[in-house]
């Protein structure tokens, strides 16, 4: 039975109480605040995030016995300083990748590159001499918008380039560990990966903020389908639905998703020129009684907004 948050930060008595930082603006510093942020610089984490993976591992034990491991997104790098701390440098590899460039680190292998492209894969694979890794972790996350729908889908692409990646790295059995909003599309999400590991779980770290939706998926047991082929497409989109085999249970509430119409017709999403005979049409059916005739109304007698039986009239 798993637990979906876990305390494993020690914060000392009164601990949480931080006198407030004012920034130039005169506002309050979420930053300043937050018990991981001071705790990661009093013990040299790169990131507060340190404490998300940490606190996965206590809860999950994903690091016994990993001797090769990839940390898919890993800038600034504290994920892989955790890794690097956590597992003896004399039998475990570290492969860290970002398309940003990040500090070196002591014990980890480091590559600037796209987790969605195939010279990465070769790259990964040839510092662990061809065979697969026991764990692959990613804290990959877009430049996210405010706009949740795009955040969230945003952030789902980046899981399935995580996931279709990890097909191509990771061994029979093992470990596979990706942030993920919690939105309304996370339960497709979840049958989905389901069909290539044996147990997967949605984690919220104590760290993770109560505010936030991330959460994190921790997929044990990787097993590649009968039929399967590794490739960096949408693993998503290959696999076959349709079939029984696979689809035991809750997965058989998967919907195939279908594009209908002349795909190479007008796109729905694109400006096209009006003819240069064109006029302007009357709508085909005008609108009845609508309720803005209504309002209109009362607006004209200042009766708009006005509780029922008061005089529209200035006083
Ligand atoms: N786990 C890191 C840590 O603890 O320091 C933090 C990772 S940060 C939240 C997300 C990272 O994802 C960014 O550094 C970004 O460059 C990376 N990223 C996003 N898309 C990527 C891609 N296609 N390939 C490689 N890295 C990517």
């Amino acid at each position: 039975m798993h637990h979906a948050t876990f305390v494993s930060v020690r914060v000392p008595e009164r601990g949480f109480f931080v006198t407030p930082h004012l920034d130039p603006m005169g506002k309050l510093s979420k930053e300043k605040r937050d018990v991981y942020y001071r705790k990661a610089k009093e013990e040299g984490w790169r990131a507060r995030s340190a404490f998300k993976l940490l606190q996965i591992n206590e809860q999950f034990d994903i690091f016994s016995s990993v001797t090769k491991v990839v940390d898919l997104c890993a800038a600034p790098g504290s994920w892989s300083q955790v890794l690097s701390r956590s597992l003896p440098h004399d039998s475990a590899q570290i492969v860290a990748v970002d398309l940003q460039p990040m500090a070196p680190l002591d014990g980890v292998i480091q590559i600037q590159g796209d987790i969605t492209k195939s010279s990465t894969v070769t790259e990964i694979l040839g510092h662990f001499g061809g065979v697969k890794a026991d764990l692959v972790v990613s804290d990959g996350a877009p430049d996210v918008t405010g706009m949740h729908d795009l955040d969230e889908y945003v952030q789902h692409q980046l899981i399935v380039a995580a996931l279709n990646i990890t097909t191509l790295l990771i061994k029979e059995g093992g470990t596979f560990v990706a942030k993920i909003f919690r939105g309304r599309d996370a339960a497709l999400m979840i049958a989905q990966l389901r069909i290539f590991f044996e147990d997967v779980v949605i984690a919220k770290p104590r760290s993770s903020r109560n505010s936030s939706l991330e959460g994190f998926v921790v997929c044990r047991g990787y097993r590649s389908p009968p039929d399967f082929t590794p490739s960096l497409d949408n693993v998503f989109e290959v696999m076959q639905y349709s079939s029984e085999e696979l689809l035991a249970g809750a997965n058989r509430e998967l919907v195939p998703f279908v594009l209908c119409g002349d795909l190479s017709g007008f796109d729905a999403d694109m400006g096209y020129d009006l003819a240069a005979d064109a006029h302007v049409q009357a709508p085909t059916a005008p609108p009845t009684d609508p309720p803005y005739k209504f309002a209109k109304k009362l607006q004209e007698t200042q009766a708009l907004g006005r509780p029922e039986g008061m005089s529209g009239s200035k006083e």
